[in-house]
């Protein structure tokens, strides 16, 4: 018989057990090894069958149970223990507390369209979803006060398995917000705080506020699986990703506009600071901005002057070097549910399509692009990694016309991993050892990178022992794993003896897991399959494949790849040496990465923005094969790592190009790898490996960690937004907002009429000044409105400068009879060779965030002014 209807009944725990209550519902033990043992000890075995979840655990512990525990000395003494931790962690002073910087925000709410926690509470997709969930906990050990806001999907992502032929099959378990670590948000009578937004044609989509607590951060999940929604209300929240382009737009202006009014409510509701700073994850959660336009709207502000008061306190992080990736949206769809009947009657449904117009050459006026928006409503933008900045600036540089892209202001910050999520115990029991379980986890938590030299102290033997140790852990659990896999997949138990001896302890493994879009190119390894086999086989120096990922449901040719990789991992020739575990998520990835030897990553280059799973495996001793793309472009050494050459940047065909790098990766195999890890020294150890190991955990390790990330987030882009926020109120809002049309209106008329280098004849001698006379034209404009700057620097063979220094210069005198201005300066020859300079007058204001907000620029015509961008050599 099929139930109704479902309700879960909550445990009811002696008084002395009481604190398991808050150590359940609090995900720290979802970093906490010493929690998570004891939540194991109440019942090993129910524990593993609750999927290593305490509060589903709590749910079926028996009454005995608990009344022995609550009657014994000692297992109450540990609770103690780990509820006066968990009290002193939430507490008690961290680093955001005692940071000597000023300005820090109040608050900072945090918005993804996915949230990777833990493996219990399954809101993500991939990479994007796992970094948003190792920000807030990374927040969390600095003590940052953030907030996240997201979604509660009732389905969470899907599980994956494999038919017979390896064809990948989606299921969708329904996730039952009572039995997660959740609590709703309640007004003081205890109802359920609600909020609704409005729909075209009288429908509204209500919504009720989960509360998950994340450490010290509290994350807010909406969801709209409510009775009073209608059928497709409900299912706003149904899928991650899920669904055409309106169900997506729902989803988006949920998460923007609703997840506003929950950190609102939220605030009312529990006394929390309000946000200074907003920061947006992608673009997926850009309506946030409109949403706050309409609230200082609502406080008298117009539309343009509301814009610079919600772009000053707003972070923009863009996650995708593709521009097929990015969210679009009819923009016809968007004018209907921003029209007058639909939600935000107050603003002009024509101000809101313009914030995602593609104003740029080559943009498609009948779309509404979310990423636009994002980098319009955020004056501080950033890209992932050093590489994918340069790649976001290029990208977008049509927003800024007449900068060059250097200038365009997006920024970078490198992704970083949550290493007391990432890194297994047995490593932190070994480095405790060294250095103290409390310095230990201060280093992983605070990102002091002072305190790692000591892990440079263990001895070669004891970190070729741990290595051997989890790539035997790891070789347990993938033939529990496969098993699984097999006998979902049709198999007999009699026909799947050959699985006890799949991998092999001593033999050098091989990790690569990742969602399967085609620019990660799952099987590149395949390219040469004799090849490859002969690396499997070999006969002294063999190699072992762990390979894992999902495609997007929607997505076949992605599902062609996997069922490719699973054909040939299923051949029995080589199916002891290479396997495909199906159902990639968190939990197998804690398992996989400290397993491995070597973590493989062969991404088109540049097309992944940073990539993380290399640097969780980094953090376990686990050493690099990557091609240089994302986070290892910018740190790759040979001491720790190798970088698969790459034929990018050649226009080479795509065919030709995977060729070309899946050759150079055998030959790495093959001829560096291989070798290093079997060659052994005087002492029975694979010296020149453990090197390596020791050189990832040293000095790869404090760079890839979030807490690097996140108080890089906190100096560069939140107290800077926090400053910008003080500084725009409702006054100077509106002046900057009158300020900024009145410039756009008279810019036509400013120009560089005139420029005088004195002294320009015979060559100039290193250490001589050249003075600058330039006269300009401001129209309606004043000098205090621009800046006129002599840029200047070596050139390149074309005549364009590099590193740019930009030498402001100064008005000498008032407007000639023709309303020009004169401004003088000098430039200082201080290096030798090929050196060029030009002349540029742009917008300036003391609120601007970048020379380049306005997209505005006066420079010579080239070859008109005297002077101008001439070559000094
Ligand atoms: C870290 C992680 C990812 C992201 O890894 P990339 O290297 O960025 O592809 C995806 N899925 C899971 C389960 C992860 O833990």
């Amino acid at each position: 018989m099929k139930a109704i209807r479902r309700i879960t009944v909550r445990p009811v725990l002696p008084a002395p057990l009481a604190p398991l209550n808050d150590l359940a519902r609090n995900l720290r033990w979802s970093w906490h090894e010493e929690t998570r043992e004891l939540f194991r000890s109440l019942d090993p075995e129910r524990w593993d069958a609750a999927h290593r979840d305490p509060v589903r655990l709590l749910g079926t512990v028996t009454a005995e149970r608990f009344a022995a525990l609550a009657a014994d000395p000692a297992f109450l003494d540990r609770l103690a223990a780990c509820a006066e931790d968990l009290r002193e962690y939430t507490g008690g002073d961290r680093w955001y507390q005692t940071r000597t910087g000023s300005g820090g925000p109040a608050a900072v709410a945090y918005f993804s369209p996915e949230f990777g926690i833990t493996a219990a509470l399954p809101q993500y997709s991939g990479g994007l979803g796992i970094l948003a969930g190792d920000h807030l906990k990374a927040a969390s050990d600095l003590g940052v006060p953030l907030v996240g806001v997201g979604l509660l999907y009732r389905h969470g992502y899907f599980r994956q398995t494999l038919s017979r032929d390896g064809w990948q099959q989606e299921q969708y378990p329904v996730l039952d917000p009572d039995e997660l670590p959740l609590t709703v948000l309640s007004e003081p009578g205890g109802t359920p705080a609600h909020l609704a937004l409005a729909l075209p044609g009288g429908r509204s989509l209500r919504a009720r506020i989960w509360v998950a607590q994340v450490g010290r951060v509290p994350l807010l999940l909406l969801d709209s699986d409510l009775e009073e929604n209608d059928s497709g209300a409900r299912e706003v929240t149904d899928r991650l990703y899920g669904g055409g382009s309106e169900h997506r737009l729902l989803q988006e202006m949920l998460l923007g506009i609703g997840g506003v009014r929950a950190v609102r409510a939220y605030c009312r509701l529990t006394g929390h600071p309000a946000p200074e700073v907003f920061h947006t994850n992608e673009g997926h959660a850009g309506f946030l901005g409109v949403e706050r336009i309409h609230e200082h709207v609502g406080r008298g502000l117009d539309f343009d002057a509301a814009v610079e008061a919600v772009r000053a306190g707003t972070v923009f992080t863009t996650h995708t070097p593709v521009p097929a990736g990015i969210d679009r949206f009819d923009r016809d769809l968007v004018a209907r549910h921003f029209g007058p009947d639909a939600e935000l009657p107050a603003l002009d449904a024509d101000q809101v399509l313009r914030l995602g117009r593609e104003t740029y050459p080559g943009g498609d006026p009948t779309l509404f692009n979310m990423a636009v928006m994002g980098l319009r409503l955020g004056q501080r933008a950033n890209g992932v990694s050093l590489l994918h900045g340069r790649v976001s600036r290029e990208m977008f540089a049509g927003l800024w016309p007449g900068f060059d892209a250097e200038e365009v202001p997006i920024t970078s910050v490198t992704n970083g991993v949550h290493a007391p999520t990432w890194v297994a115990p047995e490593v932190l029991r070994l480095s405790a050892r060294q250095l103290g379980a409390r310095r230990v986890e201060e280093a992983l938590s605070t990102g002091d990178d002072s305190r790692w030299d000591a892990l440079a102290e263990i001895p070669d033997p004891d970190l070729w022992g741990l290595r051997r140790n989890l790539r035997e852990r790891l070789v347990g659990e993938v033939r529990e794993r496969l098993y699984r896999s097999w006998r979902q997949r049709g198999a007999a138990a009699a026909e799947l003896g050959w699985i006890d001896s799949v991998l092999d302890p001593d033999v050098l493994t091989i990790g690569f897991a990742r969602r399967v879009p085609s620019y990660k190119r799952l099987t590149l390894m395949l390219r040469d399959r004799e090849r490859l086999t002969r690396l499997l086989l070999h006969p002294e120096r063999p190699v072992q494949v762990v390979v894992a990922g999902k495609a997007h449901p929607a997505d076949d040719g992605g599902k062609r790849l996997v069922q490719e990789l699973v054909r040939f991992t299923d051949d029995p020739r080589v199916r002891h040496r290479i396997v495909f575990l199906p159902d990639y998520g968190m939990g197998m990835a804690q398992k996989l990465y400290p397993g491995c030897d070597v973590w493989l990553n062969n991404p088109l280059r540049p097309l992944e923005a940073c990539g993380t799973s290399g640097m969780k495996a980094a953090l376990n001793g686990c050493l690099n094969l990557s091609v240089r793309d994302g986070w290892w472009d910018e740190w790759y050494e040979p001491d720790f790592g190798w970088a698969v050459p790459t034929a990018d940047g050649d226009a080479t065909d795509p065919e030709r190009r995977d060729d070309l790098e899946a050759r150079a990766l055998y030959d790495l195999l093959e001829r560096r790898i291989t070798p290093r890890f079997y060659e052994r020294g005087p002492d029975g150890l694979p010296d020149r490996w453990v090197a390596m190991v020791r050189q990832t955990l040293t000095r790869l390790g404090p760079k890839v960690l979030a807490a690097r990330m996140v108080r890089e987030y906190v100096e560069r882009l939140y107290v800077p937004a926090t400053t910008a926020h003080r500084a725009l109120t409702a006054d100077a809002a509106r002046e900057l907002a009158g300020w900024k049309a009145r410039v756009r209106a008279a810019w036509p008329r400013v120009a560089v009429d005139h420029v005088e280098a004195s002294g320009a004849g015979a060559p100039p001698e290193l250490g001589a000044v050249l003075p600058l006379r330039v006269r300009v034209r401001l129209g309606e404009l004043a000098p205090g409105d621009v800046e006129v700057q002599a840029v200047a620097g070596r050139v390149d063979p074309d005549d364009r400068i590099v590193d740019a220094v930009a030498v402001p210069l100064k008005p000498a005198g008032g407007a000639d009879l023709e309303g020009c201005w004169v401004y003088e300066g000098q430039l200082d020859l201080a290096r030798t060779g090929p050196f060029g300079y030009t002349v540029r007058i742009l917008p300036a204001h003391p609120l601007l965030g970048s020379a380049a907000e306005l997209g505005l620029v006066a420079a010579p015509v080239t070859g008109t002014a005297t002077g101008a961008g001439v070559l000094l050599r």
